[in-house]
């Protein structure tokens, strides 16, 4: 039955997640979360038969057909996990502060072109395709659009679970060569940061103190850390506890380079 690896990785009793239901009627609708667990990731979800199909995407969806994104299935999830964002409380399953990335509809297309073009397809086709392991379909998200491939990849690995996947951009009007997902930082839901969502300074200090080479100061949250830290040096209050600051932020680094390692 499905649902059932999402419910005995879970405890509700203290994850707002929603229950494990499964729903009688499908819509065709999918969302995109970024998801700050142990490991910064994207998870793709499509609706079909009642749950939604996952995909958990290390570098996230992207416009450019040149980038093909590992995408690993994951166990399938509830329709309403749709517009959960929110926080998965230390200790729970996926731990970690989780935006509302994307979300829109989709249509399953059919499996070979016409004269170069996807057609519509029907949602057997769809499940034909994902259980051949190339599923084409065609988004109508306020970020993703226009026509895309999940393709699973042979596994060279004895021992592997066939759970890898590539999602792939397919060239036409909504492509977008050198896609730089970084540019989207908002919640499409909400309009808030990944730190707003996590109502955790710790988060927006942590980020604060990446070295300046990684770019432009894109995000407002993080111009917003740097205008307090400033305030702070200026009034004097920082200036007294340089050691202690430096040590949280050890202790932080630390405890992110022990998570990853799980
Ligand atoms: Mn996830």
């Amino acid at each position: 039955m499905a649902l059932e690896e999402y419910k005995r990785k879970r405890r509700f009793e203290e994850t707002p997640e929603p229950p494990p239901k499964v729903e009688k009627k499908s819509a065709h609708r999918f969302v995109v979360q970024k998801h700050r667990a142990t490991r910064l990731h994207y998870d793709f979800r499509l609706e079909l038969d009642g749950v939604l199909k996952s995909w958990a995407v290390p570098k996230g969806p992207s416009l450019d057909p040149a980038d093909k994104r590992l995408a690993m299935q994951v166990e399938d999830h509830p329709v309403s996990y749709f517009d959960f964002e929110g926080i998965i409380p230390e200790g729970n399953y996926g731990a970690g502060t989780v935006m509302v990335w994307d979300l829109g509809t989709w249509q399953a297309l059919s499996p070979t072109p016409v004269d170069g073009k996807y057609l519509p397809g029907t949602d057997d086709e769809a499940r034909a395709m994902l259980a051949k392991g190339d599923l084409k379909f065609r988004l109508k998200g306020k970020r993703l659009k226009g026509d895309f491939a999940l393709v699973r990849m042979r596994s060279r690995r004895p021992g592997s679970k066939g759970t890898e996947w590539l999602l792939i951009k397919k060239h036409d009007e909504y492509a977008v060569s050198g896609f730089d997902i970084e540019q989207y930082d908002t919640s499409v839901l909400t309009k808030r940061s990944m730190a707003e969502i996590g109502g955790d300074q710790g988060s927006a200090e942590w980020q604060s103190d990446r070295p300046a080479s990684r770019g432009k100061l894109k995000a407002p949250w993080l111009a917003d850390a740097l205008a307090k830290l400033e305030q702070k040096k200026r009034s004097g209050k920082i200036q007294s506890k340089p050691q202690r600051r430096q040590g949280s932020t050890e202790e932080k680094k630390t405890r992110k380079a022990r998570k990853f390692g799980t």
